[in-house]
């Protein structure tokens, strides 16, 4: 008996077993890599600061700010907020931000929620909006199928205005505090407004959205670019280096020899852009917009992936273009003075507080009657249409100003980061609207930038 217990025992394997190595923060999975909805990097650190607890801007300073080493990074957090958006985007901000980023959660597909596979497809100007956007309906259905509540990249681009699911614009304020959002902020969290915390899910009632409602040919076109901006962005991570800028040079050409037998003037016409602009993408000495390319790619009903990775032949303007030119010099066409019709127009369009007001003679175009008529039939409420409308251009021209002196700023800390000193001449050719360097507080903007810099 005593034989046999010996027996029994097993020896034990006493020798070291190889454990991978942990990462320092957890190695949360980005959500949809390879389609439409993939997660922005913003959005990843705000629910990888979510999963440790922590406000997002604890995250940045705490763990990233050593490994991020530009003074312009994510090292002062509520220095950037205004410029967070370019950490989406295919630049430095983006590319230092992945490698730190994969340094602390082992992953190697961070670049896949940025725009750095883009980066030498499309300017990185005007590419990615400067607020946080959202589609309510989008995180209320995420909410009430009990799925993860996370910023999709396809609503940080500037040209996506819509959401392509649900076909309502959009929404940069929160209706809760009335506040813009910026891209990552300190207390970023997916689904909530960063300014008061609020939930911003909601699926919109009809009613609110038809107030957003755009025409219908105009709808079609901003669904059909989500849509196609979508496709890119989930073929991106398969194509690796079928994307290049000589592509879109390449294409272009072939297209202005099927379009106009190789005549640019002629092609430039037909896609309302001016001819010299046409000449230096078909040579390959600019890129075209994203913007400028996807509504070209709309305008042959060709998809900006297809343009991009595929021959296109037997090209056409698309029917439904021309169809809605044809409506629209109609519609332009004078009626005959309906003194009433006009009336309840005007009446409402001024106690209707929808931003932006139109002009007077966008009022006049929609009505289809001379501007005149109606200044002479109705001049007091012809007179406060414009006054709204003129109050409403003055604080446009000022915010603007205020995104020119971001962008001066942005451009005047990357160049400096490549070792260029920012003078004006320098950064006024790579912001977006140079003329604006006119103006005295841009110009200001762009002094106390190279003071932060010690310059
Ligand atoms: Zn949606
Ligand atoms: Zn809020």
């Amino acid at each position: 008996m005593l034989a046999s217990v010996l027996e029994t025992y097993e020896s034990w394997d006493l020798r070291k077993v190889a454990i991978p190595s942990r990462s320092r923060l957890y190695r949360l999975d980005p959500i949809g890599i390879g389609t439409p909805l993939v997660e922005s990097l913003t959005g990843y650190i705000s629910r990888l600061a979510e999963a440790h607890c922590v406000n997002s801007g604890v995250l940045m300073e705490k763990e990233l700010a050593t490994l991020v080493n530009k003074e312009f990074g994510s090292a002062n957090l509520h220095r950037i907020y205004n410029y967070t958006t370019a950490l989406n985007g295919s630049g430095v901000m983006a590319t230092d931000l992945v490698q730190a980023l994969e340094k602390l959660t082992l992953r190697d597909d961070l670049c896949f929620l940025t725009l750095l596979t883009w980066d030498k497809l499309f300017p990185s100007r005007n590419l990615l909006r400067s607020v946080r956007a959202w589609c309510p309906s989008c995180y209320q259905e995420w909410y009430e199928k009990k799925q993860l509540i996370y910023e999709p990249l396809l609503w940080s681009l500037d040209v996506v205005r819509i959401c392509p699911y649900h076909h309502h614009q959009l929404i940069f304020e929160c209706p809760h505090c009335h506040q813009k959002n910026t891209t990552l902020a300190w207390r970023s969290r997916p689904g909530y407004c960063s300014k008061c915390g609020e939930w911003l899910g909601q699926i919109l009632s009809q009613e609110s959205a038809n107030r957003n409602a755009l025409k219908k040919n105009e709808l079609e076109q901003r669904v059909w670019v989500a849509k196609a901006i979508g496709e890119l962005i989930a073929a991106t991570p398969y194509l690796n280096d079928a994307l290049s800028s000589t592509a879109i040079a390449l294409t272009l050409s072939n297209w202005v020899e099927q379009i106009a037998k190789g005549n640019i003037a002629e092609f430039a016409r037909q896609i309302n852009i001016p001819r010299n602009t046409v000449w230096l993408w078909c040579k390959g000495r600019n890129l075209p917009s994203l913007e400028a390319l996807i509504n070209i790619c709309y305008s042959f009903g060709v998809s900006i992936l297809s343009f991009l990775t595929e021959e296109t032949n037997n090209l056409s303007l698309s029917r439904k273009l021309v169809a809605t030119e044809v409506k629209t010099t109609l519609r332009t066409r004078s009626k005959p003075f309906n003194a009433e019709r006009v009336k309840s127009y005007l009446e409402v369009l001024l106690t209707n507080k929808e931003s932006p007001p139109l002009s007077m003679e966008e009022v006049a175009r929609q009505l289809g009657v001379d501007r005149r008529t109606i200044y002479k039939h109705f001049p007091d409420i012809c007179r406060a249409i414009s006054a709204r409308y003129v109050s409403y251009k003055k604080d446009y021209h000022k915010k603007i100003i205020e995104e020119c002196c971001q962008e001066v700023r942005l451009v005047a800390f990357e160049l400096h980061n490549q070792g260029k000193y920012p003078t004006e001449s320098a950064v006024s050719e790579l912001v977006s609207k140079p003329g604006y360097f006119r103006c005295k507080k841009v110009r200001l903007a762009l002094r106390e930038a190279n003071r932060e810099l010690d310059l």
